[in-house]
């Protein structure tokens, strides 16, 4: 039976969680169940879950197809007591549940996404879930992704026994290799040959082991992926080798938008890889270019002027973008920069730091297909609509497929646009930079360069925008008698902003977000309303756990920077959980404190 299940690293809808066992047995989640252990009668209390006195709500289901654990509690599919096992949930102190009948969702890619989700909504977000017997391979790092947290051996077991051979990216009959291609213990000490001479229970039983090694190591490689953070590009990898799974995760994308936002970090130190159709459409992206339109606020300036992307992030350290800087620089003052980009549409220049945008690797080949056209074109196009009248004039220095894209989108508006790049040529090329700094000096007339100062006031105020909402960033500057008591120091973009020596914001280049002190966040009004978490009657030390939060924002995210208020104290840190999660968890590390006053 089941202490307690706590959830202790997060990657979207994955976890990584602690199950610790009544008989003191820790066990670490994303696990994988042993159908021999399961059988045995000793272990059945180990694996066993939930306290005895909630055994009336074991088989629900007339017809179970899988044996459970005694005292399991199932979340069976159509059942009249369905109903009534949800009502029961919240008030029930359980820790461990496991979905039935998960094989009949093998036959539809919609049934799959649709039970699991289901599923996973219906019970409390601290609470470990089990869906027995369809775990492969191929699919395992796939329901980690969804947020299945425990999976067993039986589906390779089985398949052993019909003599089918688990790879970690399908499976095939064992009559149709040639060679076992594999190093488990099983293949590395048999030849093809042998293992076919051996009777048909012990072969079998080979295979199944084979089978079983596999698969254990397909979840310590999805185990290591929510580790780094990174758990997408492997489910994005594997999915690859199967219609189904490809399926799978393209239904999730179109449909679960809601259930994965809800659980995806605002920010991670590690680069977002691009490599293929379906990273498009991934909460991140999306989560940034709705954010550009909703809360980033443009600089008033006479020229708008759209540069292609770079490999090197931030864009401003790479050659190309040097180039176009020192190009337009003298007239930096008339300038707004916006950066057009796959997959996250247009970056302008303030928030080239701030996590995707500073986090993301896509291949470069000068080919952009149909999709990834017409969802930067629809990025710009939404940009320009909202801020077209925020300028005079528009300057394009693109060339390739980034031309094609901004003409496309300007002809929606009727707009001109100058370009300043001549067909075939590169824009960093000598002659399209040349007159790239001669046409702006034409449009402009008189200089005007932005200082330093200016810059980095730009880029802090964005960022603060982009992450606590319109008007953070203004907040931050204070009254305009205050204006001329804020510096900021340090080198880009590890900057820092401070009001008579007290520090306000430090910008975080690791994590691409603005860290705010005590003070700081004193000044930002919308955090009395937002990204912010109610503790109860405490002064918190090192880290506020679920139960001491009261309440919490709902747009509150994993790795958001959050405000929490209580009776003895007021504080800033960063959420481990989402603003839900805070509220309905009964365990782990709500809030990261990094700073706290009493009060
Ligand atoms: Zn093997």
């Amino acid at each position: 039976m089941s202490k307690f299940y706590e959830v202790r690293k997060r990657d979207g809808a994955a976890r990584i969680g602690k199950l610790s066992l009544r008989g003191g047995t820790q066990l670490q989640t994303p696990l994988m169940l042993r159908m021999e252990s399961l059988i045995e009668k000793e272990s059945e209390e180990e694996i066993g879950v939930i306290n005895a006195e909630n055994s009336n709500f074991k088989d629900l289901s007339s017809e179970e197809t899988w044996n459970a654990p005694r005292g399991a509690v199932l979340l069976p599919e159509v059942h009249p007591l369905f109903t009534k096992l949800k009502e029961a949930i919240p008030s029930l102190k359980v820790d461990f549940f496991v979905l039935s009948f998960a094989c009949s969702m093998l036959n539809s890619p919609r049934d799959f996404v649709r039970r699991i989700i289901d599923a996973r909504n219906e019970i409390p977000p601290d609470a470990a879930l089990w869906v027995p017997a369809i775990a492969t391979a191929e699919n395992a790092a796939l329901l980690f992704y969804m947020g299945v947290d425990v999976i067993d051996d039986t589906n390779a077991v089985i398949k052993g026994y019909q003599s089918i051979y688990l790879l970690e990216e399908g499976e095939v009959r064992l009559s149709e290799l040639e060679e076992l291609p594999c190093n488990c213990s099983v293949c590395s000490s048999l030849g093809i040959d042998e293992l076919g001479r051996k009777d048909n229970k012990e072969r079998s039983s080979l295979i199944a082991k084979h089978n079983t090694l596999v698969l254990e190591k397909e979840v310590k490689k999805a185990k290591e992926r929510i580790r780094a953070g990174n758990l997408r590009e492997y489910v994005e990898m594997k999915v690859k080798a199967a219609t189904f799974l490809t399926a799978v995760l393209r239904i999730m994308d179109l449909d679960e938008e809601e259930y994965f936002e809800y659980r995806t970090p605002v920010a991670r130190n590690q680069c977002m890889k691009v490599n293929t159709m379906e990273s498009l459409k991934r909460i991140e992206v999306k989560r940034f270019a709705r954010r550009v339109l909703e809360r980033y606020e443009p600089p008033a300036r006479k020229i708008l002027l759209i540069l292609p992307c770079s490999a090197r992030k931030p864009y401003s350290t790479s050659p190309s973008h040097t180039k176009f800087i020192e190009a337009i620089e003298d007239y930096g003052g008339h300038i707004h920069e916006l950066i057009l980009t796959s997959p996250l549409g247009v970056v302008p220049r303030e928030l080239e730091v701030v996590y995707p945008a500073a986090f993301y690797d896509i291949p470069v080949t000068g080919y952009w297909d149909a999709e990834e056209r017409e969802w930067v074109s629809s990025c710009l196009r939404a940009y320009l609509e909202k801020n077209l009248r925020n300028y005079e004039l528009i300057v394009a220095h693109l060339s390739g497929a980034y031309k094609e894209i901004c003409s496309s989108a300007a002809d929606v508006f009727g707009v001109e646009i100058i370009y300043t790049c001549e067909e075939g040529e590169e824009a960093t090329s000598k002659e399209a930079l040349n007159r790239l700094k001669e046409r702006i000096a034409e449009l402009c007339g008189e200089g005007k360069r932005l200082s330093g100062f200016e810059k980095k006031a730009g880029m802090i105020k964005a960022m603060a925008d982009f992450q606590f909402g319109k008007g953070a960033g203004s907040n931050l500057w204070g009254e305009k008698e205050d204006f001329e008591r804020i510096k900021i120091t340090g080198k880009f973009p590890y900057y820092k902003l401070s009001s008579n020596g007290d520090v306000l914001a430090r910008v975080v280049p690791q994590y691409g977000l603005l860290a705010l002190t005590v003070k700081g966040a004193r000044r930002i009004e919308n955090l009395l309303s937002s990204y912010k978490v109610e503790i109860g009657d405490f002064v918190p030390k090192g880290s506020i756990l679920a139960p001491g939060v009261v309440d919490a924002d709902k747009q509150i995210r994993v790795n958001d920077e959050v405000v929490f208020v209580g009776e003895k104290a007021f504080g800033m840190g960063r959420a481990k959980m989402s603003g839900c999660e805070m509220v309905e968890s009964r365990r782990g590390v709500a809030v990261q404190v990094r700073e706290v006053e009493e009060v």
